[in-house]
């Protein structure tokens, strides 16, 4: 039984949670810096405990902090939404150690498929088709330009430790393989402390689609289906739906069994979510998220299972209580992520909310912590919002998207409302014709424009 969780996290994603635990009936403490003590999850929520100062490494990333905060409030589990603390396993070990619930994986598979060359390993072993690549970690340049011949060109050099696009270089022949191994390994170093890099082929034009799956501690498993997150930015997603236009039936059906039958074996518990790379009809797997992604809302929307809410009863040890075969999917639903950035050059853009309005009518879901009077304050993740629409097939989202944007008002700040304004317009788009790099060069003919 779980009566009270501490919500170690902000923003929009903390008061998700909150919501899914109000409707379980469970207590909510949430936990902030000095920057959000007027933050809408703060309001709230049950209790709160203020944990430190503006900067995260202070605050949303200090154990000893969070640790205390539940201590004091007599939280008997921790959620830790996405970011943050959510993918590290010393965290979770923590936690546990001080006899309350982690809500997520254990920390064994969080340190597993944070590393990817063992995550590769652990998964294909499993029977997921992996990227092919180097056989484990290069651990000297003798052994990239030896293994890079198997691999052949193009190739990226991946970091194992890597996130955030971070400690990821292409080399598009063999004479730049030297300087895309060192500076990928450097990079990994400086920002995970880890150098370890592996090789593995770039595959030109793929989509990103990945599989949502939810595993209960009883070894029953299901997947939730697919999302398409192949429009990005920078490595970074920026619009999100599910089904993907790209795949039929008997593909969804298949990648979905694999999956499913794969983490059945590695005996993972929780909500997570495996990566692929899709190209010419074939998957291979990029990595693993052992948490809830910001993207989880699609597959709600299709689905009509709440993901948190699942997350919080298999951490409590209860059974799923159903099967693969009782899990439906209905119409389509897609997502925009809504950054307090310039839309066209994705300039931050904090301050003070003006005006604020939500958009609503059937369907329509606006997952937000902003309310006017607010001030967006500088030191996190720029994403304020995340508008959300379901409907009978994707040409209908579309119809209710434009038409639920053209009702949200954000003044004050600059958002990236105006860019899926744009893109909603666009003939491609509306066919669902895009790969991971579409977005990019859309966004270099928009500027030449
Ligand atoms: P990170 O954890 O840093 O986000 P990922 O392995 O998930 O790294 O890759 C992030 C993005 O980089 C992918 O969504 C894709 O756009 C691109 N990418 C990763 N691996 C490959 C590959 N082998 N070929 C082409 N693009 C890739």
């Amino acid at each position: 039984m779980i009566t009270k969780v501490l919500i170690a996290n902000r923003g929009e994603i903390a008061l998700r949670i909150h919501r899914a635990c109000k409707e379980m009936g469970i207590a909510t403490v949430a936990v902030h810096s000095e920057a959000d003590r007027e933050a809408m999850h703060v309001r709230l929520a049950d209790e709160s405990v203020c944990i430190g100062p503006n900067a995260s490494s202070e605050s949303y990333l200090n154990i000893p902090a969070i640790i205390a905060a539940c201590e004091i409030t007599g939280a008997d589990a921790v959620h830790p939404g996405y970011g943050f603390l959510s993918e590290n396993a010393r965290f979770a070990d923590i936690v546990e150690a001080h006899d309350m619930i982690f809500i997520g994986p254990s920390a064994a598979h969080i340190k597993l498929m944070g590393d990817k060359i063992a995550a590769k390993a652990a998964v294909s072993a499993a029977g997921i088709p992996v990227v092919p690549g180097s056989k484990g970690e290069v651990l000297t340049l003798e052994d990239a330009v030896k293994s890079a011949k198997k691999v052949g060109f193009p190739l990226l050099v991946k970091a194992a430790a890597g996130g955030g696009g971070r400690g990821m270089r292409l080399a598009q022949k063999a004479e730049y393989l030297a300087e895309s191994y060192n500076a990928a390994k450097q990079e990994a170093l400086a920002a995970f402390g880890d150098g370890s890099v592996y090789l593995e082929r770039y595959l030109g034009k793929p989509r990103h689609i990945e599989v949502q799956v939810l595993a209960d501690t009883h070894g029953n498993v299901v997947h939730l289906g697919e999302r398409d997150c192949s429009l990005q930015r920078r490595n970074q997603k920026i619009l999100e739906e599910a089904p993907s236009p790209a795949l039929t039936e008997e593909q969804r059906t298949e990648i979905g069994e694999i999956v499913r039958v794969a983490i059945t074996k590695i005996g993972y518990r929780g909500v997570g979510t495996i990566e692929f790379l899709w190209e010419n009809g074939e998957f291979f797997f990029i990595e693993m998220n052992t948490r809830l992604q910001v993207e989880h809302p699609v597959t709600e929307m299709i689905t009509d299972i709440d993901l948190v809410r699942e997350q919080i009863r298999v951490a409590a040890g209860e059974e799923l209580g159903y099967t693969q075969d009782d899990v439906t999917f209905s119409g389509h639903s897609i997502e925009c992520r809504i950054n307090a950035e310039h839309a066209r050059t994705f300039a931050p853009s904090p301050g003070k909310v003006c005006d604020f309005h939500a958009p609503g009518g059937l369907n329509v879901r606006l997952d937000s912590a902003l309310f006017a009077g607010y001030s967006i304050p500088p030191y996190y993740d720029s994403l304020i919002g995340k508008l959300i629409v379901h409907g009978k097939s994707r040409k209908g989202a579309l119809m209710r998207l434009r038409r639920a944007l053209g009702e949200i008002v954000i003044t004050g700040v600059e958002t990236t409302i105006p860019l899926f304004v744009d893109l909603i317009d666009d003939p491609e788009f509306q066919e669902g014709d895009y790969d991971i790099h579409w977005l990019e060069r859309w966004l270099e003919a928009q500027a030449e424009n």
